[in-house]
């Protein structure tokens, strides 16, 4: 495993790139962002929010945009955006995840008051709890389902409503470097060349799955890109345009607006060191002690990344943070996750022993998963 020499970027993440003195391409995104035409930017951007309420004028329709929402701070900050800055009247939609968390609720809530028209999608919680398990079992990864609908829920509203606008948030290409496999551009239809998205349909997801049909995962399905590009809808990247984009001005914008973190929880439980991301689900913070033990990194090092780019952590400042938290798990979450999954905790961490990379970690004498590299060194797997 090789780091990047500027951040704590590990070169195990699926579709990132590096250049050849061994620095990552967020990295690199982050330092050409001095050189990018802001203005020119968000002029661009005007003018498809210029478009879209012509659009909707022409369409006779109510809204000129969708948002997916979750009611976390990028959600949040782009639907504020949308309706302040671009004096668009957006459309949300909700997909709430299945074991919805206290929090998620109220952010959605807060959302709704903000002024904001949100269609909650709710999917069939059997078949949503069956797919969760599935993924785990078969991937490693029990939100693969959950997050098909996060994508497909916003194409599919605007493809049923002709809604001309669909504005994403992150392209992950850009902030988290995976270049490999997505377009780094503003085309926020690039998503179906996520691995989570590619083939855009959940057939493979239901495959062996002889009670759930088909139409049992409307909601999981992205509807057909090409089909939809010729009606005339549009998908952007927000990130692409708003220079002010980041992890920590976006909570800081959305806490100011009513949002809430995991203010109360130990950081250690939570597997990072920012309150104020993946707030819906628990499930998400086992999954990342997963994705730890898969990749030799978590939350805590994605968060480590922005701050090191960002000039808020050095480096060295960083790794602390890192070995403090990254891949640490809350047995609480685990205990709550094994019950959601109807797993016992002996067969949870069964399943999960299959999936770690061994190369990277080693178990130690009480059964516990041990890290065999030291956080920002590139490390020999032999
Ligand atoms: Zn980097």
């Amino acid at each position: 495993m090789k780091y990047c020499k500027k951040c704590l970027q590990p070169d195990t993440r699926p579709g990132i790139l590096f250049d050849k003195d061994g620095v990552c391409f967020a990295c690199k995104y982050e330092e050409s962002k001095k050189n990018i035409d802001w203005p020119a930017r968000e002029q661009e951007l005007q003018q498809i929010a210029e478009w879209a309420k012509q659009e909707r004028r022409k369409r006779q329709i109510s809204y000129d945009c969708v948002i997916g929402v979750s009611g976390g701070k990028d959600s949040t900050f782009q639907a504020v955006y949308a309706k302040e800055r671009l004096g668009l009247h957006p459309l949300l939609v909700n997909c709430a995840p299945d074991e919805i968390t206290e929090t998620g609720k109220a952010n959605i809530d807060n959302l709704n008051r903000l002024g904001f028209d949100i269609i909650s999608i709710h999917n069939n919680p059997n078949i949503a709890k069956q797919l969760a398990k599935k993924c785990f079992l078969e991937k490693g990864n029990m939100v693969i389902a959950s997050e098909y609908c996060l994508w497909a829920s916003a194409y599919i509203m605007a493809d049923k409503f002709n809604i001309p606008l669909i504005i994403q948030g992150e392209n992950a290409a850009l902030t988290l470097g995976t270049a490999g496999i997505q377009e780094t551009t503003g085309n926020a239809y690039s998503v179906v060349q996520l691995d989570t998205l590619s083939g855009g349909d959940a057939e493979a997801l239901i495959r062996g799955e002889n009670n759930i049909d088909i139409d049992d995962v409307y909601f999981y399905r992205m509807p057909n890109i090409e089909s939809m590009k010729e009606k005339g809808i549009k998908a952007v990247f927000l990130q692409y345009y708003a220079k002010e984009w980041s992890q920590v001005y976006n909570a800081d914008f959305s806490v100011a607006r009513g949002l809430m973190g995991r203010t109360s929880e130990d950081l250690h439980d939570i597997g990072r060191y920012r309150r104020y991301s993946a707030l819906d689900t628990d499930l998400v913070v086992v999954n990342q002690m997963i994705k730890y033990l898969k990749f030799g990194f978590g939350f805590a090092t994605d968060e480590a990344c922005y701050d090191i780019r960002e000039g808020r952590l050095t480096r060295e400042q960083a790794i602390w943070n890192v070995t403090e938290y990254d891949g640490k798990c809350g047995e609480k979450y685990i205990k709550k996750t094994c019950e959601y999954l109807s797993l016992t905790e002996e067969e949870f961490w069964q399943v999960v022993d299959r999936y770690v990379n061994r190369k990277l970690f080693e178990k130690n004498a009480d059964g516990k998963w041990i890290p065999k590299f030291k956080v920002g060194e590139d490390f020999d797997e032999g």
